[in-house]
């Protein structure tokens, strides 16, 4: 059970928050109870935004349009398709979140979305069949907190709002919501694996002033989401000093006064029957303080003040058409100076996870063979054309189930039929809320037709057969595949049969079998990898719109491949801690109602329980090879001359908790040196063990992408924080710095660092 924390924290505006507040403050001061009341759950418009907060016009306040999600402004014309969460995931690049965010931004700006529905941190990818894991960065928190703290800035610095998401351990599809008699399932999570694992990068979102946060659907300790008072006001609003508005999910009000009291500020897509006038009796008969009425307007007009939105906006949902059928007024998103921003981003979540006998990069082929229903765009007029019956039948029925019919995938895809549209042909992003709008997704088809014909390549392509003739003479065959995922559904499987098979027909056939995946999440390989003419593999993830043109540059060696796996690669399903969801089918007696799932793995996730249980994994997180190579040297670990070692912080909560969790105290250098013979770009990762009784042996805690031409050294620098170096103690309720010899590894993926160093503290 969580324990009660009331009242709910009066937020005052501190800091860059303080001018805000005191606008957001004055505006409230002159509205009535029922205009207030009004700015807390959403209405109708006559736009596609999924959620419309109304205006106050007497006040001058238009109202605010929300709408999804991360990857970019979802069910819409005149948007780009960016590359997904995993894919940023993969690309280990901050700099590139931030240019994603910004361009993201900007057309949600444009289109007069003021609140972009994401970037999702939770799922935090804990079960690996996860539906949603791949709108989310990474399985490891500091690599999600790293990125959203660049995604949040760069989006609002640009004008918007984001809706940081799912808060919180929302992790499986499966009894998300309640349905008839069964209740959403409960997340149990333990105190210190709250902290060390699941608030982690929603304590870097906070950080960064993330406007809003969004409540998730399951239950959390057994108390909804939406109206857990220790998740709410305890955790975010009180510890982590969090000065926005929490937003329900779509649907995830199940209370009346209660919620708002435990911390919930905005309800959507509308009161549900228990908000609206029910708070302005709420407030009427002492049940609801006015002053929690107060500050949750407050709250929700402070972050619109604070982005600028009162300043230089649109008029809210001025893009979002409600029906894209009927004529409507041209609202171009697109901003073309980000066009190197969608393909950088699109090449660089492309990770490399095997390179046999230089098979790659291609070296102009004579005649190259293309395979697989992923080469290239779904077939728009006969979307079941050559479809085989896996990929709709009885074996992924949670397929059929969401893809198009779940919120339209793209507005080219109306028809409630294409329910496999998604994979049978190429995909750049998963379903759901999160999928991404579709303007001009090259597919890899598109791009290699165009490399073939101006290099004399001659092709041969079936993206039908199961098992397809094979020319002999092909110098490479390349086979894509894909795993889709969707929201509303976990996976059925890492890996399916049909695809295997087919990889293993080609290879059986072609010398050089290069095996390209579009993974909506993690996808084993045993079925295939270790057959000796698969010579090279790549997980192309969901790369946007530049998906087919990322993939030739990386094939072509035109760019050296830099991406890294965001997760572990298993051998076996099995070796995960938690492969699949909590199922009511699986439990006892009453919880057959209130479905429970308990978090006893603690932070032994991904690549945590691979080391602690001693398990090989195929391709271990951070993975990835490039065509050049890299060499590390000359390690550095120091003290921090002003550091202040005390065990725990002393300094005052601002947005995202004690000020002094931020203070570098070790300095870390080394210099990583490209020793092959291409230029590229390399992830340098810095893992920290920390001397605690149950510590992870091993734990990221700092990555740089330098990119080095030939030959060229740089060294990298890392600042580890009193946070990166801490455990939460659950006595104290405070981040505690532990006494003893600390472990600091700089490598280039979590199973190969040649740099080992100490520090003691
Ligand atoms: C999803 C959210 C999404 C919302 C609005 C919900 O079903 O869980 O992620 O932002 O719908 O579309």
């Amino acid at each position: 059970m969580s324990p009660a924390v009331y009242p709910s924290p009066i937020m005052t505006g501190q800091g860059e928050w303080a001018e805000a507040f005191r606008k957001a403050r004055e505006v409230v001061g002159r509205m009535t109870l029922e205009e207030k009341v009004s700015l807390t759950a959403g209405v109708s418009s006559n736009t596609s935004c999924p959620g419309f907060l109304p205006g106050i016009p007497r006040l001058g306040f238009p109202g605010m349009c929300l709408a999804d999600a991360g990857q970019g402004l979802r069910g819409t014309d005149f948007v780009s398709t960016w590359p997904s969460g995993i894919h940023v995931g993969a690309s280990w690049n901050k700099a590139l979140a931030r240019q994603r965010g910004a361009g993201m931004a900007g057309e949600f700006k444009t289109k007069g979305v003021n609140v972009l529905l994401g970037p999702a941190i939770g799922p935090a990818g804990r079960v690996v069949l996860g539906g949603r894991n791949w709108e989310g960065f990474s399985s490891d928190p500091y690599l999600s907190g790293a990125l959203v703290y660049e995604t949040v800035t760069a989006i609002q610095a640009a004008g918007v709002i984001t809706s940081t998401k799912h808060y919180i351990a929302n992790e499986q599809e499966t009894h998300r919501n309640p349905s008839g008699e069964i209740q959403s399932v409960s997340s149990n999570v333990d105190d210190r694996t709250m902290h060390e694992f699941y608030l982690w990068p929603f304590q870097d979102a906070v950080h960064a002033g993330t406007g809003n946060i969004m409540c998730s659907y399951q239950r959390l300790n057994n108390s909804y989401g939406c109206a857990n008072s220790k998740s709410l006001n305890g955790l975010l609003k009180n510890e982590l000093g969090f000065q926005g508005w929490v937003v329900s999910d779509w649907g995830a009000l199940h209370a009346g006064a209660a919620a708002a009291l435990a911390g919930l500020d905005v309800a959507m897509p509308s009161g549900a029957g228990l908000w609206g006038s029910h708070l302005v009796d709420a407030v009427n008969n002492g049940s609801l303080p006015e002053s929690r009425m107060d500050d949750m307007v407050i709250r929700t007009l402070a972050s619109w003040y604070k982005v600028g939105q009162d300043q230089d906006f649109p008029q809210p949902g001025v893009g979002m058409a409600a029906d894209l059928t009927r004529p409507h007024p041209i609202v171009n998103g697109r901003n073309s100076s980000f066009r190197s921003t969608l393909l950088d981003g699109a090449i660089e979540g492309h990770v490399l996870v095997k390179n046999e006998r230089n098979a790659l990069p291609l070296k102009t082929p004579r005649l190259l063979s293309l395979f697989g229903y992923s080469a290239k765009n779904p077939d728009r007029n006969n979307p079941t054309a050559g479809l085989s019956p896996w990929l709709w039948g009885s074996e992924s029925s949670n397929f059929s189930e969401f893809t198009d019919v779940f919120y339209g995938f793209s507005p080219n895809n109306w028809s409630p039929n294409r329910t496999a549209v998604a994979i049978n042909g190429t995909i750049y992003s998963g379903g759901g809320s999160g999928a991404t709008s579709q303007s001009t997704v090259l597919s890899p088809f598109d791009v290699l037709l165009h490399q073939a014909a101006d290099d004399g390549t001659a092709l041969f392509w079936d993206f039908v057969s199961a098992a397809p003739a094979v020319h002999p003479m092909s110098d490479a065959c390349i086979v894509f595949g894909n795993a889709f995922a969707a929201e509303g559904a976990d996976r059925p499987a890492l890996s399916d049969e049909y695809t295997d098979a087919l990889i293993r027909h080609v290879a059986d056939r072609c010398g050089s079998t290069v095996v390209v995946l579009h993974n909506a999440g993690v996808r084993l390989v045993e079925g295939f990898v270790e057959h000796p003419n698969v010579t090279a593999v790549i997980f192309a993830h969901l790369p946007g719109e530049m998906s087919g043109r990322a993939t030739v540059e990386v094939l072509y060696g035109r760019v050296s491949p830099s991406g890294k796996l965001p997760y572990t690669v298993a051998r076996n399903a099995s070796d995960y801690a938690v492969l699949g969801p909590d199922r009511v089918e699986e439990q006892e007696g009453r919880f057959r109602r209130f479905p429970q799932s308990d978090f006893d793995e603690g932070v032994f996730l991904d690549y945590r329980h691979f080391d602690k249980e001693g398990i090989e994994p195929r391709y271990e997180f951070g993975f990835g090879l490039s065509y050049a190579e890299f060499g590390y040297a000359n390690l550095v670990v120091s003290k921090a001359a002003d550091g202040r070692f005390d065990e725990y912080p002393v300094g005052e909560v601002a947005q995202g908790g004690q000020e002094d969790l931020w203070d570098v105290l070790v300095e870390v250098a080394a210099d990583v040196t490209n020793t092959g013979g291409v230029d590229g770009a390399e992830v340098a990762q810095l893992y920290v063990g920390i001397p605690a009784q149950g510590a992870p042996v091993r734990q990221l805690r700092g990555f740089e992408k330098p990119f080095l031409n030939a030959s060229a050294t740089a060294t990298v620098r890392f600042g580890l924080t009193r946070r990166d170096l801490s455990v939460w103690d659950v006595v104290a309720q405070k981040w505690r710095l532990v006494r003893g010899e600390y472990t600091v590894e700089v490598g280039g993926s979590s199973r190969n660092l040649p740099l080992v160093g100490k520090v003691t503290i």
